[in-house]
């Protein structure tokens, strides 16, 4: 699941009974078409009609902030200006222009995703939403995003945002027909959709939930529906669809180890499967208790070769990922000439540089300690 967008889902959730309101899809469809137009936010993604570029916009947009993916579009999009480009870099190359934009097993599904638009579509993305979800990667949310807003095709794409200014439309109570992949939902919207121009309208309905209709305090004064909409007249607007579920966190320590042979610093690649797969990291041993500093043993057990551990850093680095917390305490040292190392994926970076590849931000903060500390 990314971006709390289940792309598995074949949206047949629970049919959920309830009150469908007095408006029609018709005037639904151009309250949105009217309100799009004046309230907008202007965003790089909105000046484009490449199937493409909106492809990996919707991609970078799943569970990441719109100001954080701002950041980032452009750029990859310079590195990767079309499906060939894309299909045609290693993955290194790809993780690198994601790197600090998180949730990397996206990228990878992306880079899939257009090796097989390459090699089994002729470098053409297709129009249709049931052609699009042939595609490595690309679920029914994606399928109806790029059909609709690319394509203008009367596909309909329900996320959180527009889950949630459906829930409210009709105050629906129930955390099953609240849902993102409630079968109710994606039928209004392909309702809606039949009603306008589909690429403003799938657009209209997410930029209201991400703008007005938001989890905390919707600002109902501004919004289109409210004429219609049941939560509001019946004083629930705040109350319903509030609060997410909590994933449980589980916090984790370790001491990251911060080597240094000359002006180079140890990373290594992380195993495949786990949390930061195949991104750079400095080796981390778990840590004991409230020991500042790790046991020889330890290391020595994970890197193949003993090394002189002389200190804690100044400062220790905290990280939070979506189900995982990460306390650590870097800690410094090294050799004087390069070791024999048994760890895998291992390469001495240059101190001030980056490797190729995905680094992801809890490796820059760490680094970034290492330069603060003057080490
Ligand atoms: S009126 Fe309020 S609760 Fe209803 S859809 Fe609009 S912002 Fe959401």
């Amino acid at each position: 699941m990314i971006g709390g967008i289940d792309e598995n889902h074949d949206h047949r959730g629970p049919q959920i009974a309830y009150n469908r309101s007095r408006m029609s899809a018709r005037e639904t469809a151009l309250a949105l078409t009217r309100w799009f137009a004046a309230a907008q936010r202007d965003l790089p993604w909105r000046k484009t009609r490449d199937p493409y570029a909106i492809w990996v916009s919707e991609v970078m947009l799943q569970q990441t902030r719109v100001d954080t993916v701002e950041g980032y579009y452009d750029g990859f999009l310079r590195r990767f200006p079309d499906v060939e480009s894309l299909a045609a870099a290693d993955e290194d190359a790809v993780l690198s222009a994601w790197s600090g934009l998180g949730y990397y097993r996206r990228a990878r599904l992306l880079h899939r995703g257009a090796r097989h638009v390459v090699e089994a579509l002729n470098g053409e993305l297709p129009a249709d939403a049931v052609d699009l979800r042939r595609i490595p990667g690309i679920g029914p949310y994606t399928a109806g995003a790029i059909a609709s807003i690319a394509f203008d095709r009367p596909e309909p794409l329900v996320d959180g945002n527009v889950a949630r200014v459906l829930s409210r439309f009709h105050a629906i109570e129930d955390p099953a027909g609240q849902d993102a992949k409630a079968r109710r939902h994606w039928d209004e919207v392909a309702e809606i959709v039949q009603h306008g121009r589909p690429r403003v309208l799938t657009q209209a309905l997410m930029e209201l939930g991400a703008t007005v209709c938001t989890p905390q305090r919707p600002r109902c004064e501004d919004c289109p529906l409210q004429p219609r909409c049941r939560a509001h007249a019946l004083g629930r607007a705040a109350d319903i669809m509030v609060t997410r579920r909590k994933a449980s966190v589980r916090t984790e320590r370790y001491h990251a180890l911060l080597l240094r042979c000359g002006d180079r610093v140890l990373l290594a690649k992380r195993p495949e499967g786990g949390l930061l797969a195949g991104l750079w990291c400095p080796p981390l041993v778990p840590r004991q208790g409230r020991r500042r500093l790790p046991t020889a043993a330890a290391v020595e057990q994970l890197l193949g070769a003993g090394v002189d551990v002389r200190g804690a850093a100044s400062r220790d680095v905290k990280h939070v990922f979506t189900h995982r917390i990460w306390h650590l305490t870097p800690c410094v040292g090294g050799w004087p000439r390069r070791p024999r190392l048994a760890l895998e994926g291992a390469a001495w970076v240059p101190l001030g540089g980056l490797p190729v590849g995905g680094v992801p931000t809890v490796t820059k903060k760490l680094l970034g300690v290492l330069e603060d500390d003057g080490q």
